[in-house]
Formats: structure tokens, C-alpha cells, sequence
């Protein structure tokens, strides 16, 4: 058997200080985790508005569960599709401004579906060097023609799209560049798709519940609209639960319901998480101070981390990186970190570019200012 070969790349990526392990909590998701026996201040998770260990989502959940039991047992086009599942995709439809929303499991299958339901091969892509893993592998699934960009470069975007004569154009971003923090410019894609008869699917799995008026995301936040935008988000960050939806005209949705596999071909996401997320709806349209703490936070550790040696990158939202390059060096840093009872991951390659290794620090409502400090104290203490 060929393990030996298995072996050899795992020893490999580790001589590279790229080998990927896990780490085991004990806790909820929350600041304050438990990791083998120790506790951890923790930067590393997207539960932006703390609300994945909120009691009205856990009480949400258990109600659900008592009235549709635990497993939907089919597919969405079987008999899994529960009335949960129904009032959810009609409230999110609602909430971000769209005629319609499909619920998927997770926002890595929203987007493999979406992109594969609505272009195919004689149909051009064109996607930001910077997206996020599942939208790059979306689009080599949908077998249609694929043209990068480079990160936020309307310019060459319009050049791209200039040059494409034929077939469906489908530009697809992040809002919120998930390992950057940083915003796509959505108004000038916007104009561009206008101008160029093109769709734009925005991916604000970092943008929805913490952008925009009431939370309503990255489209709200940049004030635009359009039938040709396909909204994705997900549900397991600031919403706080898990899964994700699209929001479109209907016959989009009804496409996706159509064409999109990853929809089709999968068991329905149990209807107690669909519960769960109604009830993180509500909490989130009323979480104005939870994301007024969370600006006051960012804003904190901007001003404190900006006379460290490593740069802190151009970044208003809650993904703050702290450039580092060498992988190695990232990986130290974490580990120093851990040390102090701290955790921030280091990200690295190929998630990010070569030599761009960072600390994705990621700051949530439920932080609170002393959280951020001990933070900022301990890169100090470090960087000398
Ligand atoms: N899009 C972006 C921009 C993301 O950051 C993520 C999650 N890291 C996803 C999609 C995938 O979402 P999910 O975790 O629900 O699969």
C-alpha cells in the first residue's frame, strides 16, 4: 500500500512549518475556551457577535428538537423539507432585501451549488485572487472558463469582462476578505456587472449580522441592490449556528433548486438548527450595541497593536491580521502566545499567498475591552 507516499508529503509539510493539527475544546465557543485542561483567551473564532453559546439560541434549538426531533432523514426534494426549514428561508429572504433565499448545510456547499447551478461550460467566471477557498473550487466544479483578478482590481476586472463575448459572466467575490479583513469594492462590481450584462454572487459569510443597518450585511452596509446580485451568507459565524442561504430572484432560487447538487443530493440541515437561527434573526436586528462594542474593540487594538514590528493589516472589521511572512515565525508567535494563555491561529499558506503568514486575530462582541488589552500587552512583551 502507498502509504509511504502519504508519509513523505505529511513529513514535508511539517519541515515547512505547514502541517495542520487540531485542538480539542471543552467549552463552548465563547473568549474564554478550555483546551486540554487549560484555559485560553481566544482570538480565533467568528462567532463575531457572541451569540453561538446565547441562551435564546440554545432554548431555540431544544424547541425545535422536541417539536421535529433531531435528523431531517431526506433531502430537501424528499421528504426532509420541514415548515422550520420554510419560515427561515422566507425570513432571511426578508431580512436581506431578496425575493427568495435557499437554505444549504453550509455556506462551502452554498457556494459549490450556486456556481455550478447557474454556469457551465461555455459560461466565464470571474473570481478575485483573494476569494475564499470554496468559491475557487465552485468554479473549477462548474467546469466554466476562469478568469482571476487581482485582489480588489476593478481595472483589470473591466478589462477581463471587456474581452468576453460569449456565454453567461458570473463575477463572484467575498464582501469581507475572510483571511484579510478588508472590503471588495461592491459598488464600482456592481457597474461593471451592469455595464457588462454580468451576475455578481457576493460570499458575506464575514459581512451578515455585522455590516450594515440591523446587521443585514455587506449590500446594506455599501447601500446597494440589484436582481442581478446573488446574495450568499453563512450561518455560522455571526449568526452564531451553522449552515448558509442564497438570496436571489426566485428563479434563481428555483434554479438552485433544481440544478444545484449540492442542494439536491444532500440530507436537509436538521429543522431545530433552522429554529435556532430565527431566534439569532431577531437577536442580531436588535444588536446594535453588540456591534457598536465590537467597533469600540477593533478600534482598541488598532491603536494599540500599530507600533508593533509586524504590520497590522488595513482592516475597519472584526478579522484583524497581523502580517508575520514566515510561516515559522507565525507559527512561533501563535505558540508564544499559547504560552501566555492567549490563542490566536496562525494562518498559512496555502490559505494565504507565500510569505504572507499571519496571526488572524478575530475580535467579537463578547471580548471585553480588558480581553483586548491582555492581548496587546502580551504582542508588545513579545516584539521586544
Ligand atoms: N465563504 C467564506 C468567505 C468563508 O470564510 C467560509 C468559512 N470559512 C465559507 C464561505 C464556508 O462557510 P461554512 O463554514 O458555512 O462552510
Amino acid at each position: 500500500m502507498p502509504f509511504s507516499d502519504l508519509h513523505r508529503d505529511l513529513e514535508g509539510r511539517a519541515s515547512l512549518g505547514l502541517l495542520r493539527q487540531r485542538r480539542m475544546l471543552q467549552s463552548p465557543q465563547s473568549p474564554h475556551i478550555s483546551v486540554d485542561g487549560k484555559s485560553y483567551l481566544s482570538f480565533c473564532s467568528n462567532d463575531y457577535l457572541g451569540l453561538a453559546n446565547h441562551p435564546q439560541l440554545i432554548a431555540a434549538l431544544q424547541q425545535g428538537a422536541a417539536q421535529y426531533g433531531v435528523g431531517a432523514g431526506a433531502a430537501h426534494l424528499l421528504s426532509g423539507h420541514t415548515q422550520a426549514h420554510h419560515e427561515l428561508e422566507i425570513a432571511l429572504a426578508d431580512f436581506v432585501g431578496k425575493p427568495a433565499a435557499l437554505l444549504f448545510s453550509t455556506g462551502y456547499m452554498a457556494n459549490l451549488g450556486a456556481v455550478q447551478a447557474l454556469v457551465g461550460k461555455d459560461d466565464t467566471v470571474f473570481a478575485d485572487k483573494l476569494n475564499h477557498a470554496s468559491l475557487n473550487d465552485a468554479m473549477q466544479l462548474s467546469r466554466a472558463k476562469v478568469q482571476r483578478y487581482r485582489h480588489n482590481d476593478v481595472a483589470q476586472l473591466a478589462q477581463l469582462l471587456e474581452k468576453t463575448n460569449s456565454g453567461r459572466k458570473l463575477v463572484i467575490t467575498d464582501a469581507v476578505f475572510s483571511m484579510d479583513g478588508d472590503l471588495a469594492s461592491l459598488p464600482e462590481l456592481l457597474a461593471l456587472c451592469e455595464q457588462h450584462d454580468a451576475w455578481l454572487l457576493v460570499d458575506d459569510a464575514h459581512g451578515f449580522g455585522v455590516l450594515g443597518e440591523g446587521g443585514r450585511g455587506s449590500l446594506s452596509h455599501s447601500g446597494i441592490a440589484s436582481p442581478r446580485i446573488l446574495y450568499m451568507a453563512t450561518l455560522g459565524k455571526a449568526a452564531g449556528v451553522s449552515g448558509a442561504f442564497v438570496a436571489a430572484e426566485q428563479v434563481v432560487i428555483d434554479t438552485l433548486i433544481n440544478h444545484a447538487h449540492s442542494y439536491v443530493y444532500t440530507t436537509a440541515t436538521p429543522p431545530a438548527l433552522a429554529n435556532a437561527v430565527l431566534a439569532s434573526l431577531q437577536l442580531i436586528e436588535q444588536g446594535e450595541g453588540l456591534r457598536a462594542h465590537l467597533l469600540s474593540l477593533i478600534a482598541q487594538l488598532r491603536s494599540g497593536l500599530h507600533k508593533l514590528p509586524w504590520k497590522l493589516m488595513l482592516s475597519t472589521t472584526a478579522i484583524q491580521p497581523l502580517l508575520i511572512g514566515d510561516n515559522r515565525k507565525a507559527l512561533h508567535l501563535s505558540d508564544a502566545l499559547r504560552e501566555r494563555g492567549i490563542w490566536v491561529a496562525a494562518i498559512r499558506p496555502p490559505t494565504v499567498p507565500q510569505g504572507t503568514a499571519r496571526l488572524r486575530i478575530t475580535l467579537s462582541a463578547a471580548h471585553g475591552a480588558a480581553d483586548v488589552k491582555r492581548l496587546i500587552e502580551a504582542l508588545h512583551e513579545l516584539a521586544r
